[in-house]
């Protein structure tokens, strides 16, 4: 059959969370044997996603780990940000590893897809034949139209990015898969909660053993825009409390949003 695609998914409590799941699950929808791996950032899981899930149509796993509210930090370290995701898909990773250790080993590849991001239909189906770690471009993101691997006849040489394109693996998130087998031959590969801002995708791809030259291009030799690193407005809620405190009365908590 159809190498199966793992989806590994970190979410968190916010406002437009149910909104995004939403519209990320009807686009899964489309896709055949998807896997979907939802990590939530809590410490329990919270009802709205377990309400959610139990609806959704989709094969899945529901996992969850907190991030600590304080990760330690050098004091002389500016730019450390608090990472977002990192402990997540690491959970998610451990699942599928441990998951696959129990089970006849069939062909599968790795996918790490944000809630808020864009997916077309395509992008599932470039990736799903990855022998080892495919590759493609991702739009909005970094500042620019889009960012991509440079393909130069049919090898990448290097990443077309203004931020750090010095970086071993100059990509966001979205743009690349990994194959089962890398993943389990590789067991210590994982993110790191450490490494500086836009070296997650370094950290993994560096644990798998993977030089530019294993990278498979995709999306027509990277000509072709397939994921988008949308970001959802924070919705105002500001009324919420005005209508309150005006009015007496406000929204129904128990309506779920
Ligand atoms: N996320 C998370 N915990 C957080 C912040 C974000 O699990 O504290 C998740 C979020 O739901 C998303 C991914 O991590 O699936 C990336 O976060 P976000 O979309 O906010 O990052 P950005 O768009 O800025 O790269
Ligand atoms: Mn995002």
């Amino acid at each position: 059959g159809i190498p199966v695609i793992y989806l590994i998914t970190p979410t968190h409590s916010r406002s437009e969370q149910k909104a995004d799941l939403v519209r990320l699950s009807h686009t899964l929808l489309h896709v055949p044997n998807i896997h979907w791996v939802i990590v939530e950032d809590t410490a329990v899981k919270t009802r709205l996603v377990t309400n959610f899930l139990r609806t959704c149509g989709l094969n899945y796993t529901h996992l969850n780990v907190a991030t600590p509210p304080e990760v330690k930090m050098k004091s002389t370290d500016p730019n450390w940000l608090k990472p977002r995701g990192v402990l997540q898909r690491n959970a998610g990773l451990e699942w599928i590893r441990s998951t696959s250790k129990r089970k006849k080993l069939e062909p599968a590849v790795v996918y790490f897809a944000d809630d808020d991001n864009t997916y077309s239909l395509q992008i599932f189906e470039e990736m799903r034949w990855t022998k080892k770690v495919s590759v493609w471009p991702v739009g909005l993101v970094g500042a620019l139209r889009y960012e991509s691997p440079i393909v130069v006849k049919g090898q990448v040489t290097g990443w077309l990015t203004y931020w750090r394109p010095q970086r071993p693996f100059a990509m966001d998130m979205a743009g690349f898969a990994v194959n089962l087998r890398l993943i389990l031959s590789h067991p210590s590969a994982q993110f790191s909660i450490t490494a500086p801002r836009g070296y997650q995708e370094s950290s993994l791809l560096s644990g798998l053993g993977i030089s530019l030259i294993d990278l498979e291009p995709k999306a027509e030799n990277c000509t072709k825009v397939l994921v988008w690193h949308t970001r959802t407005e924070k919705t105002r809620l500001k009324n919420e409390e005005k209508m309150r405190q005006q009015f007496g009365k406000g929204t129904d908590l128990d309506i779920e949003v």
